[in-house]
């Protein structure tokens, strides 16, 4: 499991200072939910710290090194549960998405990463990044194993008041006939080629298994980065406030003052982007810039649920790539965050929107890196998604 899961056992770090030496007093309920159906957990797995980033070049302890590539990256911020799936060394992981970081890393390592509805499977006993898109997922080498996984794992979990009653049933079969939307503003020319190539062929096999597909517009996806980057590190900095190095985790030493102790153990225990995005957060949430930017963001937002859910009345699910490219270098990106930032977006907008979203092998480019498409669809379609899918693995 990623680093960021509470489990007996072993520390939980969320792969950053400030929790080096914590060990956790509980379990996650997800953990729990596996365990007792005869799970065993091997390891816990690397992550950007706190899940702040999309390459796993974020964590305190070193990047995770992609599984087709040494000197590429493994994708995040869930990176280390993508690279031992696709290694083998188990037969599924689990990870946490915000906003791309289960799928990218699946599409990156060539395995099948799910992003379940917003409340699909309890948070509770997860380090939270950002409340109102976080959900728990997993990576496995194929279909069938991810919905066994995701099956245990969903139902409603009084220690967690967004959990949904349990809705996720394994379908035997995909609907047939489906009408699939393709996303058309992520098939521009800046996207990598060969991953419209992909892309382009899994679309084949869908029309050639029956179903219709029809490229569709989705407008306000150009505005999801900007509406992320405010909504979600608002969130993140409420939610580490709380590491103060008094309560526990990391707490500096030798200080004289209250303000010098909070500002060396954050100093200290957090990584450079999660303080970049702490600092972002606190300056759209202070006072006179809040209705500029966080309420804002939060409109725009809302019209982006609008745009999927007309889709929705009349696609079944929507198709598209996960990320613009393949797997990038070590150290390319990483010294330019907006960079990166870039990387997140063909993820963030069902991740605002807080619908199922799953990163399937698509097939490599010409250098054999993996690359992964992606299925959207509407909230609570989970199964249908994944049925589809499957359907498509052998094909
Ligand atoms: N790459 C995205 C980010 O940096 C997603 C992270 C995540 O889903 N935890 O925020």
């Amino acid at each position: 499991m990623k680093d960021n899961f509470l489990a007996f056992g072993a520390p939980t770090t969320a792969a950053s200072k400030m929790l080096e030496n914590f060990s956790a007093p509980l379990q996650a309920t997800a953990v729990e939910k596996l365990e007792a159906a005869g799970a065993i957990c091997i390891g816990k797995s690397n992550l950007d710290a706190f899940a702040h980033g999309g390459s796993t070049e974020n964590s305190a302890f070193g990047p995770t090194k992609n599984a087709f590539d040494k000197d590429r990256v493994a994708g995040g911020s869930s990176g280390g549960s993508a690279v031992v799936t696709a290694l083998n060394i188990v037969p599924f992981a689990l990870g946490s998405d915000t906003g791309g970081s289960i799928r990218q890393p699946a599409s990156f390592n060539g395995v099948v990463g799910v992003k379940p509805t917003y409340g699909t499977v309890s948070r509770f006993g997860v380090v939270a990044m950002a409340s109102s898109t976080d959900v728990i997922g997993a990576f496995a080498t194929n279909v069938a194993d991810a919905e066994q996984v995701m099956q245990i794992m969903s139902g409603r979990d009084s220690r967690d008041a967004t959990t949904l009653p349990d809705f996720f049933e394994i379908k035997s079969e995909a609907k047939p006939n489906q009408k699939i939307g393709l996303i058309k503003d992520f098939m521009a020319d800046g996207v990598d080629p060969e991953v419209r190539a992909r892309v382009n062929e899994y679309v084949d096999k869908l029309r050639l298994a029956g179903h219709i597909v029809e490229e569709v517009e989705l407008p306000m996806a150009k505005y999801a980065l900007a509406i992320y980057y405010i909504v979600v590190p608002a969130e993140l900095c409420s939610n580490l406030a709380r590491y103060d190095g008094i309560r526990y985790g990391h707490r500096a030493e030798g200080v004289k003052t209250l303000a010098e102790l909070y500002g060396r153990t954050r100093g200290e225990g957090f990584v450079a982007e999660n303080k970049r995005r702490i600092m972002i957060g606190s300056y759209v949430l202070s006072s006179g810039y809040f209705d500029a930017y966080y309420l804002r963001a939060q409109k725009a937002r809302t019209l982006l649920v609008n745009e999927f859910n007309k889709l929705f009345e009349t696609y079944d699910l929507l198709i598209g790539p996960v990320a613009p490219t393949p797997t990038f270098k070590i150290g390319e990106n990483s010294t330019d965050p907006i960079k990166m930032y870039l990387g997140d977006i063909m993820t963030v907008p069902s991740s605002l929107a807080g619908l199922p979203a799953i990163s399937v092998p698509a097939g490599n480019n010409e250098s054999g890196l993996p690359i992964g498409v992606q299925l959207i669809g509407p909230s609570r379609s989970d199964a249908d998604l994944l049925a589809i899918a499957r359907s498509m693995e052998l094909k």
